[in-house]
């Protein structure tokens, strides 16, 4: 049973921007005691694929660090292989990230999206998009002061949050404890268009009911236009 918020309330969410000095954004993320540290960095040039087309492209890394876990998490460099669910997770923001982006306005760069969890109690890769977003649009926003970009090329905002089923409760924003006996859980992207970039959905526990998944689309979008003005907050911008 959730005792410490409503059932369709998040954590504290909280952005500290320019947490770090090299990166273009940096952002420490915060949603309650899940921390990310969510980088932005341009590099002048594109993958293969997209050399000569004009367009831009943003990609993301996502991993933990040892301390973030309640066990020490081995570094992937010391079992010399890519963990597999931060490979799935780093395809989700960058795909994510990449809904929010024209890529012809960014012209022939890359934005490298890099998301430490510093601390994990659940929600790691909802943070990391959440946060990521405006690592990216500070980073977009000094390459448009430094006269690199004229047309913004940030076409919305993007944020994301967990919802699930956990007994018979329908939860948002799941912590550890409660995305650990959830029945299904589900992470939801969505831009301030209101319309969603991405929806994860995993039943273990039993699967639901087509209610149900209405049920928690809606708390997801009510979550996330929340997000969304907190973002907008943080970056000062009332857009
Ligand atoms: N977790 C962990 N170590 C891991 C994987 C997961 O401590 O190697 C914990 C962590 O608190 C994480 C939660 O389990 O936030 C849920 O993990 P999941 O894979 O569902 O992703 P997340 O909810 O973080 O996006």
């Amino acid at each position: 049973m959730r005792t410490d918020r409503p059932k369709d309330s998040t954590r504290e969410i909280k952005f500290t921007r320019n947490y770090t000095k090299y990166a273009q954004g940096s952002v420490l993320c915060e949603f309650g005691d899940t921390k990310v540290l969510c980088t932005a960095m341009v590099e002048e040039r594109v993958p293969a694929f997209l050399k000569g087309s004009g367009q831009g492209w943003v990609t993301a890394e996502y991993s933990m660090l040892p301390s973030s876990n309640r066990e020490r998490k081995q570094r992937d460099i010391s079992r010399l292989k890519l963990d597999a669910r931060s490979t799935e997770i780093q395809r989700l923001i960058g795909r994510s990230l990449r809904a929010a982006v024209d890529m012809k306005a960014l012209g022939e760069r890359t934005i490298y999206i890099d998301c430490d969890v510093l601390q994990a109690d659940g929600g790691t890769r909802v943070t990391s998009i959440t946060g990521g977003f405006v690592a990216l649009y500070d980073a977009v926003r000094g390459l448009m002061k430094a006269g690199l970009i004229r047309k913004d090329p940030i076409k919305n905002f993007v944020a994301a949050v967990s919802v699930g089923i956990v007994g018979d409760q329908l939860l948002c924003d799941l912590c550890y404890e409660e995305d650990s006996s959830a029945m299904m859980d589900m992470n939801v992207v969505m831009t301030d268009a209101g319309e969603f970039v991405e929806l994860q959905a995993t039943a273990e526990g039993r699967s639901a009911t087509r209610k149900e998944m209405g049920l928690l689309m809606d708390l997801a979008e009510g979550a996330i236009r929340q997000i969304i003005s907190k973002q907008k907050e943080a970056l000062g911008t009332d857009e």
